[in-house]
């Protein structure tokens, strides 16, 4: 590991003191590298390196860093209201983000909510759920049909559908709400899938059938619990059953929205609509933090019928005016760009470029997804020598456990996509020799 002490700024040392980063521990040795500027699909770090990057910043910097388009649509927000309470107040930026999500969701999602982060918009889908059945007469519908592999965020009732493995389960037992959990989808993406692979979703439906409230699942890419592309057939499926058993079916939609997989929304693929669905990650392009959990009239009418009458959620920065402002622009450059073609490209790209990685004897597959590149491993790798290992080879890949993959911003040229793979070839080659 080569480390560059002498551009190593001092407030490094605060950090390194002080600062819990993502699943980590208070000056835990791990490496962490000071980021100065990002712009366009690189970061430059202190000392003056350029990594390409391939993880949009955990899948949200769909348009790259320091977009002049989405800079002017926060300057120009700021200039009129940073922010304002959304407890009796409306305004327009929040306005014509809500219409433009239910003109470009699935059809019938037409009730909008604005959360902080996607965990907090899954726990808002969690409570409609919660609050619909309650409404309904039905109380003891309170639990969750859920998938392993799954990942829905960090907060309690969100960790409590993650998968019970990889989901700090044990960690927490005694306190997190104990759900229902069904097999991972096995057929992988392409395939079809048989209505069998979803008995065991039926049974739990037909033995806690006055329990569950509803089922809960990434479409068609399972994210951080695993980076596994499903079955279309198996959403459809889902779909039927869960109508079938009169139960509400939720998409999790916070890392494949905004045409990630090749769709705008993951649920395209089976062309469905789910009953209550969460957006968050490139819904701002990934400028600011903010998520949205949006449902159908049906359930979002009846919760205003039963009692207490309203939806029992109101978080302060609720529908931000910055993070909507940055919204719109995001997605209108998203519709104004041939982000479908971006995707294609991305997609040829990575499984042109990652393909020799099959042949290392540690690589266990290969999976590409619209611009999802997924290289699984035969073993976890060690974070501490491939971390350094990526910048030096000045690129920006952060793998967990045995999976190494890419998610490159979408407008990523073809010529740095060859250096991002190439790159990820290059580490995963000379960790493996020992170098
Ligand atoms: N759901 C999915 C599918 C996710 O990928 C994530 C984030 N990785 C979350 C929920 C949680 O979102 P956040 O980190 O913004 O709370």
């Amino acid at each position: 590991m080569k480390l560059h002490h002498a551009h190593t700024p001092d407030w490094m040392e605060q950090d390194r003191q002080h600062i819990w980063h993502p699943y980590s521990a208070i000056d835990s040795g791990l490496p962490v590298f000071p980021v100065q500027s990002a712009s366009g699909v690189r970061l430059t770090l202190a000392d003056g390196r350029e990594l390409i990057d391939g993880m949009s910043s955990w899948w949200c910097m769909v348009h790259g860093y320091n977009h002049p388009v989405l800079n002017r649509a926060i300057e120009q927000q700021l200039g009129s209201m940073a922010h304002v309470m959304f407890g009796g107040l409306a305004h327009q930026p929040a306005s014509d983000l809500a219409a433009r999500l239910v003109e470009i969701t699935p059809p019938g999602l037409d009730a909008v909510f604005f959360a902080d982060s996607g965990s907090v918009s899954v726990e808002v889908a969690m409570k409609m759920a919660m609050q619909y059945w309650q409404t309904r007469d039905q109380p003891a519908r309170q639990r969750f049909i859920s998938l392993r592999g799954g990942y829905h965020g960090d907060t309690f009732h969100a960790m409590s559908v993650c998968d019970p493995v990889t989901g700090m389960h044990s960690l927490f037992r005694g306190v997190l709400a104990e759900q229902l959990f069904a097999r991972r989808p096995r057929r992988r993406f392409g395939e079809d899938c048989l209505m069998e692979e979803l008995n065991d979703v039926r049974d739990l439906l037909e033995q806690y059938s006055n329990e569950v409230a509803a089922v809960i699942l990434e479409p068609i890419v399972q994210g951080a619990g695993g980076m596994w592309f499903y079955a279309a057939d198996y959403l459809g499926h889902m779909r039927a059953l869960c109508d079938e058993f009169g139960v509400l079916l939720i998409a999790d939609e916070i890392a494949t929205g905004f045409g990630r997989s090749g769709k705008l929304f993951a649920c395209e693929h089976a062309g469905i609509s789910p009953d209550i669905m969460c957006v968050g990650k490139a819904l701002t392009g990934g400028y600011m933090t903010m998520a949205a959990t949006l449902t159908t009239s049906r359930v979002a009418s009846a919760i205003s019928r039963g009692d207490p009458g309203v939806f029992m959620h109101g978080p302060t920065f609720m529908a931000n005016p910055l993070a909507c402002a940055v919204a719109n622009a995001s997605i209108q450059l998203l519709f104004d760009s041939d982000w479908q073609y971006n995707v294609e490209r991305l997609e040829r790209g990575l499984k042109h470029g990652l393909a020799p990685c099959a042949d290392l004897p540690d690589v266990k597959e290969l999976r590409v997804l619209g611009a999802i590149g997924v290289v699984e491993m035969r073993q976890p790798v060690d974070m501490k020598t491939i971390q350094p290992a990526f910048v030096d080879a000045g690129v920006w890949v952060r793998p967990f456990g045995r999976l190494v993959y890419l998610m490159p911003p979408l407008v990523m040229g073809d010529e740095d996509l060859a250096v991002l793979t190439a790159a990820v070839y290059q580490v995963l080659d000379s960790i493996q020799s020992g170098d």
